[in-house]
């Protein structure tokens, strides 16, 4: 399963309730890319973007590496020196948001689904509670049967 809306709804039918501990941002951000087809639609989005760095163009943070068919993200919007954490995780209290909520990269949308298998990523159990918890819900029903 590759498809973004499928991996939504998978994660939907799990119960899943993101806890906003910002550990998958800050453990996985730097990591991310973009598909082709993502990365058109950020060149398309003409309006500035608030980040940690002040207002830029999305497309400001990444860079298209065509051989790969794939943008790498996040590169320093001025130096365009590669980041060692996503430019749009934001503390608030004692969560954390993304300052691009709605048009963040589908990888972030379908966090904890992994993208290439359309399965919940049980690896993630360490840094994401919902994981664990949704593992551990599983293996209780099952050891009741
Ligand atoms: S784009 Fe948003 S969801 Fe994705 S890593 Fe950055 S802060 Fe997290
Ligand atoms: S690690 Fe899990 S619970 Fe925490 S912000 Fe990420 S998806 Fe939400």
């Amino acid at each position: 399963m590759r498809n973004t809306e499928e991996a939504i709804e998978k994660l939907k039918r799990l119960g899943f309730k993101c806890q906003q501990c910002g550990n998958c941002c800050l453990e996985l951000g730097n990591t991310l890319k973009l598909d082709l087809d993502e990365a058109k639609k950020w060149e398309e989005f003409d309006d500035l973007v608030f980040s940690n760095f002040g207002y830029y163009f999305p497309t400001d943070f990444m860079e298209i590496m065509p051989e790969l068919q794939c943008a790498d993200l996040w590169f320093h919007p001025v130096t365009g020196e590669e980041l060692h954490r996503c430019p749009f995780l934001r503390k608030r209290n004692h969560n954390y948001r993304c300052l691009i909520y709605d048009i963040r990269p589908d990888v972030c949308k379908i966090f904890p689904i992994v993208q290439a298998t359309g399965e919940l990523g049980k690896d993630w159990a360490d840094i994401c509670p919902e994981v664990k918890r949704i593992m551990e819900e599983s293996m209780a029903t099952h050891s009741d049967e």
